[in-house]
């Protein structure tokens, strides 16, 4: 949704401006972020802008995956458009270039046209014939409601050139006889994605332009229709690609969900440690720092220090996360106040089907979080606090590891069965008390406490033990001693 915060006083205008054509991919939501930290670091707008004019490709699911990618991320931005509610203004647009003289209208029927991208990589660059047509026979044609597409009239001749500055790429030019009079509409009258995109620029007043490094080659016709409609064209900023590790351009179709933002989300990664990820592919701050907030990635953000060449995604078959971006989740998570943390433990507790009341995960959470990666990771970690029954787990657990037999654990058990009911549950009390006994057993604290942390937990690697305990309450702990201790009776 919109921010509802209008003014902004900076004159900073960026947009995202995604195809609706499939779900949110990675390195759209690092376009997407890339934009939102210049517009914040510069106290900008940012601006929405759904390029939704391909009607064929477009699809509401895909809408969908959109806005829940970015609803995910959890950054705001300030308007929102449709470019399909704008196709009168494309058209207007076009009509003015063609008033100008800079476009002409071409009446190659519509499916002798449709090689056309593949042939401005060879012979096809422009139909001399169509594009010196004199001005009378053109409108004759078109009166006679024959159907013409109109194309740009890109300047010809030897030694012209097409330049635009890019604030990462520095100063671009080609020849301008290697651009072919490309279509501003088509001819069902339909505006091309190049027209529409800088019409909506132009009249959005954007001011940066900062999108995917595969734009690049598109902007050169940019640089021409911003010259066509009379528009000094935005600053432009191209981002690095983003690369598998053998330096294939991320794709759905090749390296499957892992190029797809909710795969993360799904997986229990932060969204602010998700976002620090990606500003780290192809941006870093002037300090080399790794771990930041997204208020220090907001004041350290500048289009400088973004670099040129493709950033890696380091990932495999067996693992698909960078583990860079999962050393940064682990940070984010213990950054993170315990509340917040808690509440955003919560729906992972609940989709594995537990009913974790807010206040006892709060208590869980600072026992299970220098002990977890992913969120997901909190729900096996911390099973156990909620379960009313612990999971079989195997009884020679209970057992001490180092020269420890059924009777010992046996005998600590019993001695915990026998002081727990009368030790008040909180830390200092509970470590004097099982110290105490575990001296009066002979016993080092380590071989004390294992039995009771595997008869409360059904395992040796839990959280510290005393506030283990004093989470989950002196008549649980009661019972799984009791349980436990039954359990090696049947042993020695
Ligand atoms: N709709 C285009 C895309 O998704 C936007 C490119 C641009 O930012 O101009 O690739």
């Amino acid at each position: 949704m919109p921010d509802s915060t209008p003014s902004k006083s900076g004159n900073v205008r960026v947009r995202f401006a995604p195809s609706p054509t499939g779900f949110l991919h990675v390195g759209s939501a690092r376009t997407f972020i890339f934009n939102w930290l210049y517009a914040r670091h510069n106290h900008g707008t940012m601006v929405l802008r759904l390029d939704d004019t391909d009607v064929e490709r477009n699809t509401d699911a895909s809408v969908q995956s959109i806005f829940e990618g970015l609803r995910w991320l959890g950054l705001s931005w300030d308007e929102e458009y449709k470019q399909s509610e704008r196709l009168a203004l494309h058209r207007s647009a076009a009509h003015a270039i063609f008033a100008s003289g800079l476009a002409y209208r071409d009446f190659t029927p519509a499916h002798a046209a449709e090689g056309e991208a593949s042939s401005s990589q060879g012979a096809w660059l422009f139909n001399p014939g169509l594009r010196e047509l004199p001005r009378e026979e053109s409108d004759r044609r078109a009166a006679a409601g024959e159907p013409f597409a109109l194309r740009y009239r890109v300047p010809r001749g030897e030694g012209r050139m097409v330049q635009f500055h890019d604030a990462v790429y520095g100063p671009m030019s080609k020849p301008a006889d290697e651009i072919e009079d490309f279509a501003l509409l088509r001819s069902d009258g339909n505006p091309t994605y190049h027209l529409s995109s800088c019409v909506d620029d132009a009249d959005l007043r954007i001011t940066q332009i900062i999108r995917g490094q595969d734009h690049l080659t598109n902007t050169f016709k940019h640089a021409l229709i911003f010259e066509g409609i009379g528009a000094a064209a935005p600053q432009f900023a191209h981002l690095p690609l983003l690369v598998a590790p053998d330096g294939a351009k991320l794709s759905k179709r090749k390296h499957g969900p892992v190029v797809s933002v909710t795969t993360y989300r799904d997986a229990g990664f932060l969204p602010d440690a998700f976002i620090n990820f990606l500003c780290l592919l192809g941006w870093s701050p002037k300090d080399d720092r790794e771990f930041l907030t997204l208020d220090e990635l907001t004041s350290a953000f500048t289009l400088e220090n973004v670099n040129r060449s493709n950033a890696v995604v380091n990932f495999t078959e067996e693992d698909p996360f960078d583990a860079k971006a999962v050393h940064l989740n682990g940070e984010h998570i213990r950054a993170l106040p315990v509340e917040e943390l808690s509440a955003r433990l919560q729906p992972f507790f609940e989709q594995a089907g537990f009913s974790a009341s807010p206040e006892k995960l709060l208590a869980v959470t600072p026992l299970i979080r220098e002990r977890i990666k992913f969120l997901k990771d909190a729900v096996s970690a911390a099973d156990f606090f909620f379960l009313p029954q612990l999971a079989p787990y195997d009884p020679a657990e209970l057992i001490p590891s180092k020269g420890g037999d059924a009777a010992m654990a046996r005998r600590v058990l019993q001695t915990a069965l026998e002081i727990l009911p009368a030790t008040p549950f909180d830390h200092d009390s509970l470590d004097q008390a099982l110290r105490t006994a575990a001296t009066s057993l002979g016993l080092k604290a380590g071989p004390m406490f294992q039995p009771i942390r595997v008869a409360i937990c059904g395992r040796k690697n839990a959280p510290p033990l005393f506030e283990t305990m004093i989470v989950l309450g002196r008549d649980v702990c009661l019972a799984r001693i009791q349980q436990a201790e039954s359990k090696l009776g049947s042993m020695v």
